[in-house]
């Protein structure tokens, strides 16, 4: 078995963090922060945490792996200073061997946030090189395909766009919270009516309200979207607020709505609490955030038995390769408007017809995209 002999890890921010004109295609989303602040753009966000930590984890024969997370600075910080030394001289297939590794030397200061923002990005690394280790696309290593293609919905405000590529369902980032009043909720309603309008009256709609709502909001808000086709309400309550969600969650069902979370859920642990509570429908745990691909794995396992959907957060290849693996994950989040990930890598499927298909090449099919973003120093 091959031995890690190097491990690489890059900062690299956005292009968008370095602009003066914080806006982000003009969209912004609600955020909790708003009782502090007038309106925090999501650009204004994306200026502080814009960027990826870049793992590439190369073995003795030459192959290499590429993993990812976000938090530019400080995440890549803690692979650089605690995993890598672990790492070195380590049998690179021995992916759960190594995620308890890092799980158990930092757990007096780790379990979730940056270290398993961290962990996330060497977890993906290694499953990347084991699929090219053995010239196997990653979705066979998880047991192979449930389905041809994934159908995707598309976040954002491109509407025209998202319609000429045979979407039928958009999530739209919720800019109005309860600080905002009634005022908000008109300008929301104008964003679902825009959807209505531009994408056609069958458009499924979502709302992700980024833990900028609370349950009373939450109740106003649906009985104004009756009659609309709107599919889920997302993390309307701060992630720690289990009761919040279940109150929300019981609000949303009521009126035939589903609630979606767990994008801000850390590792088995975290979700199982969170399922446990019946704190939401659909679990959006993220592959970058929550323990990579091996953790994802027992995330999904643990859905599945309570009858849970996973439709993962964010777009990139590791979660098309996990959803496309999974019976639990009919449906994928894609991101057109400059997200990073989209940008970070080559080899990114296009969308046909509202759907993706994955290559059978090695690992997830990817390469860095050496001319995108801005390198940093350590
Ligand atoms: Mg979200």
């Amino acid at each position: 078995m091959p031995k890690i002999v190097d491990v690489e890890v890059l900062k690299i921010a956005s292009p968008d963090a370095a602009k003066d004109d914080t806006s982000f295609d003009g969209v912004f989303v609600s955020r909790p922060t708003d009782i502090f602040y007038p309106k925090w753009k999501l650009g204004d966000f994306i200026k502080i945490t814009a960027g990826a930590t870049v793992v590439k984890i190369t073995d003795e024969n030459g192959n290499y792996g590429y993993g990812f997370s976000g938090l530019y600075r400080s995440c890549a910080s803690i692979v650089e200073e605690f995993f890598k030394p672990l790492l070195i001289g380590a049998e690179a297939n021995e992916i759960e061997k190594l995620w308890d590794v890092m799980y158990c030397s930092s757990m007096a200061y780790g379990r979730m946030g940056i270290v398993m923002l961290a962990i996330s990005a060497v977890d993906i690394a290694l499953w990347d090189l084991f699929g090219k280790t053995t010239g196997l696309p990653v979705y066979q290593l998880l047991g192979g395909k449930v389905r041809d293609k994934i159908k995707c919905y598309a976040t954002g405000s491109d509407l025209e766009r998202y319609r000429d590529l045979g979407y039928k369902a958009n999530k739209i980032p919720i800019p109005y919270g309860p600080h905002q009043g009634k005022w908000g909720m008109k300008e929301n309603m104008k964003r679902v009516e825009n959807v209505k309008k531009i994408m056609g009256d069958d458009t499924e709609i979502m709302f992700d309200c980024w833990m900028a709502w609370d349950p009373e909001y939450c109740a106003k808000m649906l009985k104004l979207v009756k009659g609309y086709n709107v599919r889920w309400i997302e993390e309307p309550v701060i992630a720690d607020d289990y009761d919040g969600y279940r109150r929300c969650h019981d609000i949303c069902n009521e009126n035939g709505i589903l609630l979606t979370g767990g994008e801000h859920e850390y590792t088995r642990w975290g979700v199982k609490k969170f399922l446990d509570m019946q704190c939401v429908d659909i679990l959006q745990c993220d592959v970058g955030y929550t323990g990579g691909i091996s953790e994802m794995r027992k995330i999904i396992a643990y859905a599945k038995a309570r009858n849970v959907m996973v439709i993962p957060h964010a777009h990139s290849l590791p979660t098309f390769h996990l959803s496309i693996s999974s019976l639990q994950s009919p449906f994928a989040e894609t991101l057109l408007i400059g997200d990073l990930r989209g940008r970070l890598f080559k080899g990114e499927p296009p969308v046909i017809d509202g759907t993706i298909t994955l290559s059978d090449a090695p690992g997830f099919g990817y390469e860095l995209n050496e001319e995108y973003g801005i390198r940093l120093e350590f």
